[in-house]
């Protein structure tokens, strides 16, 4: 432990000590059941009498800060830390300006810490990834042992910043047999598909550009484009995806200098961007000259109906820097995304990602290759298509048997969501804490909308909107989960 201490000053040593333990105690940063050094130990290494450290531990015990197990050592108390300190804390010396100063830039309050756990009764249909109880742990565990026996320290590089090489070309692969030709040297892995998405808009836009954004969309790409200081101009979504119609008017009049779209199983609506759309959006993007990131975060999860083209494979090289991720195929705790692109633009954002994190864990990269390589992602998304289609076709069935006629959805081909509207006169915001009640949980509309509009879907003709993700519960959660919905939902309509 590394204590500093002024020997020029008045205050005794012994106080010195003391003084920073407290604040280590009091911060939480010495949380309870923390072992203290042995007296013996703390003295020697900061060359000072035992004594003085004895008497700073009988200070502290005295105070109830800590105490003493009997042939064991000091221990910091339970109970002594304080939560962290609030931001306007009227009992603590004001921050200092510099601090304040981000305080008040309001895009970087950044979006609510994660919710609080549900309680263990309630049946959650919140969240955007797949279901942990499904994750291939075991078998990962299996292929990191296996690469580190057959790398050793190599496994424990930084490794390539562009990332680890057989990765991306097994990536590049796996591409190739959904139709879209990337090199593996046009391939970027980041850490997860949102560092991707960070990363172009950083290098592309500036503090005030545009960002043309389907309307819902993504909560999280919602928060990164308002914490760089960008202007989400929002363009409407039907059952076929995003307005296409409505695209040119926008590119004249906001003249945005990127368009972000999710044409697969869309975040939040479920919905894809039919094939003439595609071909649409790519055809006036290239007019304007405005580069689209492609956003394919479920692509391999369609259960039903035929595949489009990704906008990438319409590419004639250089327009659509596509993005996709391990994450909800496989597990977000991997943390591996990638993004392919041709052109200079690869560069810089090679550049970039390399002053910005260095590398992507290489350890991770070689055992995500090493399973993707022996099958066994192909098998694991093969059994999670089939479990989440059925799933998908649970919650459909619930609906149609426990919410009220009003309800209305498009049933999703793919994906992990159902996106409900509600009629007219009903709230999300409201319906949230009576579903609670009821023991079932929502994400609500609003926080999808780049207008911020609060709970309420402002552009839907239907009301408001809430999104189920089905993907999450087994079939008989779902039906109960959806029952309760429906309960929750006939006691607000009553209210108002
Ligand atoms: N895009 C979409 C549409 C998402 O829903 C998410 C995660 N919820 C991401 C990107 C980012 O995921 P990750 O960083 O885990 O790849």
């Amino acid at each position: 432990m590394r204590i500093p201490l002024d020997r020029q000053s008045t205050l005794p040593l012994y106080r010195q000590i003391e003084t920073a333990l407290r604040q280590g105690i009091l911060s939480g940063g010495l949380s309870p059941d923390t072992r203290l050094p042995a007296t013996r130990q703390l003295a020697r290494d900061l060359g000072v009498n035992r004594i003085t450290v004895e008497t700073a531990y009988a200070e502290l015990e005295a105070d109830g800060l800590i105490a003493s197990r009997v042939g064991s050592g000091s221990y910091v108390l339970p109970a002594c830390s304080p939560p962290p300190r609030p931001p306007d804390s009227p009992a603590c010396p004001p921050w200092p300006a510099w601090q304040q100063a981000v305080h008040a830039r309001s895009e970087l309050a950044g979006p609510p810490l994660p919710a609080p756990a549900p309680a263990p009764q309630t049946i959650s249909f919140a969240g955007g990834t797949g279901d942990s109880r499904l994750f291939p742990a075991d078998d990962f565990r299996k292929v990191m042992q296996a690469v580190m026996r057959r790398d050793g320290a190599a496994a424990l590089e930084y490794g390539d910043p562009r990332g680890y090489a057989p990765l991306r070309g097994t990536i590049a692969r796996v591409l190739a047999s959904q139709g879209l030709q990337a090199h593996p040297d046009n391939i970027l892995i980041t850490a997860g598909s949102q560092a991707a998405l960070a990363l172009v808009a950083q290098l592309l836009l500036k503090p005030g550009d545009g960002i043309l954004v389907e309307s819902p969309t993504y909560s999280g790409a919602l928060d990164l484009f308002r914490a760089l200081r960008l202007r989400v101009v929002g363009i409407p979504i039907d059952e076929r995806g995003m307005q296409v119609e409505a695209l040119e008017s926008l590119l004249a009049r906001q003249q945005p200098g990127l368009i972000y779209t999710i044409p697969n199983f869309h975040n939040p609506t479920g919905t894809c961007l039919s094939s003439q759309r595609r071909r649409q959006l790519m055809a006036v993007a290239d007019r304007y000259g405005v580069p689209i990131l492609e956003d394919d975060f479920v692509g391999d999860l369609r259960y039903e109906g035929r595949a489009q083209p990704a906008l990438k494979a319409l590419d004639p090289g250089g327009r659509v820097i596509y993005v996709s991720t391990f994450s909800k195929m496989l597990m977000p705790g991997l943390r591996v995304g990638f993004l392919a692109v041709e052109g200079p633009v690869y560069a810089g954002l090679a550049g970039l990602k390399r002053a910005s994190d260095l590398a992507t864990s290489n350890l991770i990269q070689r055992a995500l290759e090493a399973y993707v390589t022996v099958g066994r992602y192909q098998a694991h998304l093969r059994r999670s298509c089939q479990i989440y289609h059925k799933r998908r076709d649970a919650m459909l069935r619930a609906i149609r048997r426990h919410l009220p006629a009003g309800v209305r959805c498009d049933p999703p081909q793919g994906g992990l969501f159902v996106w409900l509207r509600l009629p007219a006169s009903l709230s999300a915001g409201q319906l949230l804490p009576l579903a609670a009640e009821e023991g079932v949980t929502f994400d609500p509309g609003g926080r999808f909308f780049p207008d911020g509009a609060a709970g309420e879907c402002a552009a839907s003709p239907w009301g408001d909107c809430l999104r189920l993700n089905f993907a999450v519960q087994t079939p008989e959660a779902i039906d109960e989960g959806i029952r309760r919905l429906g309960q929750a939902l006939r006691r607000l309509a009553a209210r108002t």
